[in-house]
């Protein structure tokens, strides 16, 4: 590579003098990976008094906590993200820190606040009204109604994100709503995805129920987060307007899997049961009706850095073959996050983004959580120990 891109590639590339050889033999070397789905400006759900974050946290501890789950994620293996949701725009700090080299991490697509209802997934619910003086409103993300939601979309773009997110339906870790039950109308739903549009951003949909899910892929999202109630009729739908299924299911196995109980309070481990199991159907129904599938994961539901688990869960849960699953991690998340001609393959001319693992990833998927070399645009973040 030359500079941040990849100039030649291939077994017959003659050395140039001078240059710094770099050797990998033994691993296998795979482009960097790409997570469509974490949240890495704010405490990890389940540690330390992470219930009370609202009123005892302010958007600089949630960047803070940023630079650590950053540089984490890297190390990883991660060299892209698209952070669907941080409070205080902390997610365009952190994502600007690292453009400008001040901090490690990967780079990242940052959504700002995501858009929901009063009451809904997306908003605070379960304390005295007022709390901060006043109802959050569009600047928060929390909108109702075509005006408000205009407001909050170009807020959002105004103070730095790239996508724009919005909550579907309730979820798991929300006080007071139904998992799966809907919660934007689809026709505040297709105002928000134009008004998107308008300003070029992308929309990602956190939707777990199969009516949300429907309405969110006719009103032209791009990407349908967790999809966990998945019905043939809701995959079919996906299908048809092309929809990507972000599947999360790190995030269903936290939330509803075993130990869950003792991290979460009472009704939102309750509501996790129900997600997770329904989830590890959902991801099969997913991928026998052909859903396009990108590997996104909800780290911060469970702590950054471990992101690769999903490849073994996509391949364990989903049914892809091992190669599927990391075609989910790269050039398909890269195609979601619309980064397909940068990121998510190796090819001359695209940046330089490369992890490497020992041995043979494709006979043994979880090889992929050891990660022993990370190089993000052409710059090594984590060297792998010298060959014996
Ligand atoms: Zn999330």
């Amino acid at each position: 590579m030359r500079g941040e891109r990849i100039e030649r590639l291939g077994p017959g590339v003659a050395i140039p003098p001078g240059a710094r050889v770099i050797d990998l033999t033994g691993h296998t070397v795979l482009p960097g990976f790409v997570d469509g789905h974490v949240h890495l400006a704010g405490r990890t759900t389940g540690e330390g008094d992470w219930v009370h974050g609202l009123v005892t946290e302010s958007a600089a501890d949630n960047a803070i906590y940023g630079v650590v789950n950053a540089r984490r994620t890297l190390l990883a293996g991660f060299t892209t993200v698209r952070n669907v949701g941080a409070r205080g725009f902390a997610d365009v700090a952190l994502r600007n820190a690292i453009n400008a080299g001040r901090v490690p991490g990967p780079r990242i697509q940052a959504a700002a606040h995501p858009l929901g209802i009063s009451g809904g997934h997306c908003d605070d619910n379960g304390y005295v009204p007022g709390l901060f003086g006043r109802e959050p409103g569009p600047l928060e993300g929390i909108a109702d109604g075509a005006g408000q939601i205009r407001q909050a979309v170009r807020t959002q773009v105004k103070y730095g994100a790239d996508v724009i997110k919005f909550c579907a339906t309730g979820g798991v870790l929300s006080q007071g709503d139904d998992v799966g039950a809907q919660q934007y109308s689809e026709e505040e739903m297709r105002v928000l995805v134009e008004t998107a549009r308008l300003a070029g951003r992308r929309v990602a949909a956190h939707a777990h129920g199969s009516e949300g899910i429907m309405a969110a892929a006719r009103a032209g999202v791009t990407s349908v987060e967790h999809g966990s109630f998945m019905t043939e009729e809701a995959a079919r739908v996906m299908v048809e307007h092309g929809t990507w299924l972000v599947p999360t299911l790190m995030a269903g196995e936290a939330v509803g899997g075993p130990g869950s109980e003792a991290r979460l309070p009472a009704w939102a481990a309750r509501k996790g049961r129900m997600a997770w199991e329904a989830m590890q159907r959902g991801i099969r129904t997913s991928v026998r009706a052909g859903v396009r599938i990108a590997l996104g994961t909800d780290a911060g539901v469970f702590p950054h850095g471990t992101n690769a688990r999903e490849f073994e869960l996509l391949v364990n849960l989903g049914g892809l073959t091992p190669m599927q699953a990391i075609q989910a991690g790269t050039m398909n998340a890269a195609t979601l996050l619309g980064m397909e001609r940068d990121i998510g393959s190796l090819e001359e001319g695209k940046l330089a983004d490369i992890v490497a693992v020992a041995g043979d990833p494709l006979a043994d998927i979880t090889r992929l959580q050891r990660i022993e070399f990370v190089m993000k645009g052409g710059e090594v973040t984590r060297a792998a120990a010298p060959t014996p």
